[in-house]
């Protein structure tokens, strides 16, 4: 029934007992845009997954507070957590797959430095703001419960480090062609282990691909490397689709 209501992510440390607050750019964004004034109801999300039926109390150019009614135990959270290690692109394309990645239910972003990256990093990354805000965003719009994180970026060699969170790390590959990822997906139901895979890494190569060397490397600490078909993909159509393809077979997209 509250499907159609305006969501709102406000950190847990502004919501105490029964009054939140939201602050910053929301605040202009509820009272000049949405036109939301006192006594109508919202929902709130604490930023980390846990939503609560809300009501307007005020509305003022610095805060707008609201009445917690109940905990709400909706969650459009798949139950399968995907972590998609990106090659980095150049350019907005990373704007494209966080946005893109978030509606489909992305659980983090892992920009991923591998040999072929032409992308140069001084310092700190300095997208990183501006692509968790993309995510933030399209969280909202798409109703998620969690707002998916975007990450520092990290060396091809932490990507092997982090196998061990996961049940299963996906490498889509061009030249895989005599293993698919239809084929995989049928293996893994076969075996009946589908059931037992909550995290799913996927890593998607840069616009130069991967190094022969890399996939061996990768190959070696028990990955899947797939073909996602006969025609090469952009980077970023890549990823969209190894994690849409994911997301069908062994969760909630597609209904
Ligand atoms: N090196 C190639 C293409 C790289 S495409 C070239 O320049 O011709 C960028 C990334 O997308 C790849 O590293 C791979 O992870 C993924 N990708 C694209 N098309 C694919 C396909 N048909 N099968 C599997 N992975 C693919």
């Amino acid at each position: 029934e509250n499907k159609g209501m305006h969501k709102f992510f406000t950190p847990k440390e502004l919501i105490n007992g029964d009054v939140a607050k939201i602050i910053g750019d929301d605040v202009k964004h509820i009272y000049k845009v949405l036109r939301i004034s006192e006594g109508e109801k919202v929902t709130l999300n604490n930023c980390e997954g846990i939503e609560y039926l809300g009501k307007v109390i005020s509305v003022s150019k610095q805060e707008v507070l609201i009445e917690i009614l109940e905990k709400l135990e909706d969650n459009n959270e798949s139950d399968i957590k995907i972590y998609l290690f990106q090659g980095l692109p150049k350019s907005q394309k990373m704007d494209l797959i966080v946005q893109k990645g978030t509606e489909l239910g992305i659980t983090e972003f892992i920009p991923t430095i591998t040999h072929r990256v032409d992308v140069k990093l001084k310092g700190e990354f300095k997208k990183l703001d501006r692509l968790n805000r993309i995510a933030l965003e399209a969280a909202k719009q798409s109703k998620r419960s969690i707002i998916p994180k975007v990450s520092e970026p990290i060396e091809f060699n932490a990507v092997l480090e982090r196998i061990n969170s996961l049940d299963l790390l996906i490498v889509p590959y061009e030249n895989a062609n005599n293993f698919g990822i239809k084929t995989l997906i049928n293996e893994l139901r076969k075996d009946n282990t589908t059931n037992t895979i909550k995290n799913v890494g996927i890593f998607v190569g840069p616009e130069g691909g991967f190094e022969e060397e890399e996939i061996v490397n990768i190959q070696d600490i028990d990955s899947k490397v797939v073909s996602l078909g006969p025609r090469i993909l952009r980077t970023e159509t890549a990823s969209v689709v190894a994690s849409s393809i994911v997301l069908y077979e062994l969760s909630d997209l597609g209904g």
